[in-house]
């Protein structure tokens, strides 16, 4: 391999997540803060959406944990197929999803929440497992700083399991 190619793969293992090719949270923060600071100079709003799936160790237990990567993949691939070309999808955890969308309030996050939620319903996954996903939705015009919209969204998405799960909460 030469040197350039060797520092191409280099950079690609450093920012994604192997398994979805997803970024990974490293360049999400850094993501966040560009955003942010985008937000700040200029006032360009932007959304996040905090995405878990739900009851996703049944899978994990009833099918084995090859079918549950199999399964993130897919995940992964309804979301790069289903957002813009501006958003930011990236794996934030083991089973959870960070999303941040660029130039988009409130009610424009929760819609394109609700129709990846929408179609996670109604998709077949391998083994023609069937799930669904929960989901807190962000703007930072309400929050002073990056770890405050982190924690109050996670708080959202709390809230969305806890009324039954397969919800979007804004
Ligand atoms: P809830 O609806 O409350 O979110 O239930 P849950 O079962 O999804 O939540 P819990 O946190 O109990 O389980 C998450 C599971 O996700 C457990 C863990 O084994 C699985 N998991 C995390 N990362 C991976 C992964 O990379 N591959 C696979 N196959 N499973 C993973
Ligand atoms: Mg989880
Ligand atoms: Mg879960």
């Amino acid at each position: 391999m030469e040197l350039s190619q060797l520092n191409e793969k280099l950079k690609e293992l450093s920012i994604k997540d192997k398994l979805t090719g997803l970024y990974n949270r490293h360049k999400t923060d850094e993501e966040l803060n560009r955003v942010y600071y985008n937000f700040q100079k200029y006032g360009k709003t932007f959304s996040i959406l905090l995405i878990d799936i739900d009851k996703f160790k049944n899978i994990n237990d009833t099918y084995g944990h090859l079918v549950g990567d199999k399964v993130l993949e897919k995940l992964a691939n309804i979301f790069k197929n289903t957002l813009r070309k501006t958003d930011i999808p990236s794996r934030w955890g083991g089973e959870e999803f960070l999303i941040i969308l660029p130039e988009t309030d409130l009610q424009g996050a929760y819609n394109i929440a609700e129709k990846l939620r929408k179609k996670v319903e109604n998709t077949e996954f391998p083994e023609n497992i069937k799930l669904t996903i929960s989901i807190g939705v962000g703007n930072i015009n309400e929050y002073n700083t990056i770890k405050e919209l982190l924690n109050e969204t996670d708080n959202k998405l709390y809230k969305a399991k806890k009324q039954g799960r397969n919800k979007t909460i804004k």
